[in-house]
């Protein structure tokens, strides 16, 4: 009897002891997992961050993003230092204004059954002139073929600065404002019908690019950069596209804007952005007020 309740003993501690083991194993396999979480985690942040630089994250360590930085960057050929410019430095007053002449099949379509009157509203760069305020233009190609002359006057303004928008501003990547999806393929002919574009019918050499919307891939940026553009968004949204509330155009941009922005636009005029040029000169009027300096994109990015 008592060698029976021994064994008995014996064998239940050998089953507690395999218990452990079991144990030990599987705390093995989730702290495994839980690093293996940690690192895929890690990594892909590092990755999506790749795409945002500001131009005081590259001025890091003495570097300044300019032409000469630029060429560095592309000579390395790491894909993940491509960067998106989002501002300028925020140590200066310097700011920049940039408007983009959107124009789809569709808006040409609409101009040709004179469904709407056009996609350039004259008043805008007609403020620009009377303030001398400099500012960008972002063309896309359909807007430069329906207006080539107006494209070289503006060519030859100097307060201006004229800059590739795609060709026919569809969404490069994903849902992007309704916009139609960019053929299979189409990021390379979208972006290179419009520089030469801007060569051809302007005389311009165009250094700065911008996704319509705003939406694009890394693999999107790789490409604009291979063609030797240079990828600029914005930090501050005037939020005119389609919106008839001019008091809000100019919240938007007077309260948000800082040092070193870079403020989107339209110069479509009505119907894609009707209330644009009635808020303009108020908008210039407050930040020079404030102590804004306007200048073109190259001049703010230093190239
Ligand atoms: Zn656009």
């Amino acid at each position: 009897m008592k060698k029976k309740k021994k064994t008995i003993h014996r064998k239940l501690l050998v089953s507690k002891k395999e218990t452990f083991r079991h144990v030990y194993f599987l705390l093995a396999i989730v702290i495994f997992g839980f690093l293996v979480v940690q690192f895929i985690n890690k990594y892909s942040a590092q990755k999506n961050n790749s795409t945002i630089f500001t131009f005081d994250e590259y001025s890091r360590g003495g570097g300044i993003f300019n032409r000469r930085l630029w060429k560095i960057l592309k000579k390395t050929g790491d894909s993940n230092l491509v960067p998106v410019v989002f501002s300028g430095s925020r140590k200066t007053k310097k700011i920049a204004l940039t408007f983009d002449a959107d124009m789809t099949y569709s808006m040409r379509q609409n101009i040709i059954s004179r469904v709407s009157k056009g996609a350039y509203d004259r008043r805008i760069t007609y403020i620009l002139q009377k303030t001398n305020t400099q500012a960008t233009l972002f063309l896309t190609g359909l807007w430069i073929e329906n207006y080539p002359e107006d494209a070289k006057i503006l060519a030859k303004n100097p307060l201006f600065e004229l800059a590739n928008h795609s060709y026919s501003h569809p969404a490069f990547y994903g849902y992007c404002y309704g916009l139609s999806q960019i053929a299979k393929d189409g990021a390379r002919k979208e972006i290179r019908l419009t520089q030469k574009l801007l060569k051809s019918v302007a005389g311009v050499e165009g250094i700065f690019f911008r996704f319509p919307g705003g939406c694009y891939s890394q693999k999107d940026v790789n490409v604009a950069e291979s063609e030797g553009l240079v990828v600029v968004a914005w930090d501050v949204v005037g939020g005119d596209g389609f919106n008839y509330n001019a008091e809000s155009i100019k919240r938007n941009v007077i309260d948000k804007t800082t040092n070193g922005s870079i403020i989107v636009l339209h110069m479509n005029g009505a119907p894609n952005a009707p209330r644009t040029a009635d808020t303009l000169f108020e908008i210039i009027e407050q930040l020079k007020n404030k102590g804004f300096e306007f200048v073109k994109l190259s001049e703010l990015l230093e190239f």
